[in-house]
């Protein structure tokens, strides 16, 4: 890092303070003595999602977030616990050093998490995402739950709105 003043690349760091995306960094020059501020941003390595029709678009964080918030609205799961999921997601991708991976893959991901947090939510998002046409799809994403639940509580849980223990845990 070169000195903004003299151009002197012997600079020291001074203070390093990680903030959510970007660390910041107090330099001093050991030439001029000057202090001056650096902004290292974490880059995340580019990820291009292959959808069912074959096109390619780069992969969207926001937008699967807001896939996940429809699938949990008023259903005990927290933002932070979408975020964690989405983080998962991306390093396992990043440490494999892919560069490409289907919409298919992170579909199934998602669903297989949610599966482990909310079953309801899990249901919402698998109805959306595998866009349920007929029973069987419906059944056969019930039926994948882990462990499977009996009939009678999978369909206590579908028709409560919202599951009143959870919800006084959270109060
Ligand atoms: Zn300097």
């Amino acid at each position: 890092m070169n000195c903004p003043y003299c151009g002197e690349d012997d600079t020291r760091v001074m203070d390093s303070r990680p903030t959510e995306t970007k660390i910041r960094r107090r330099r001093e020059c050991a030439r001029c003595g000057k202090r001056f501020t650096t902004y290292e941003v974490v880059e995340r390595p580019l990820l291009m999602v292959q959808k069912r029709n074959g096109s390619f678009e780069a992969f969207d964080r926001d937008k699967l977030m807001i896939g996940i918030l429809n699938a949990i609205k008023k259903r005990p799961v927290s933002a932070e616990q979408i975020d964690a999921l989405i983080d998962r997601m991306e390093s396992q991708y990043a440490n494999e050093m892919r560069s490409t991976v289907t919409s298919v893959e992170i579909g199934n991901a998602v669903m297989e998490q949610l599966k482990a947090i909310d079953a309801v939510s899990y249901i919402r998002f698998a109805s959306v995402y595998q866009d349920f046409t007929d029973v069987a799809g419906f059944i056969a994403a019930i039926s994948a739950l882990d462990p499977p639940p009996s009939e009678k509580s999978v369909s206590k849980k579908l028709q409560t709105k919202g599951d009143h223990n959870y919800v006084k845990k959270s109060e």
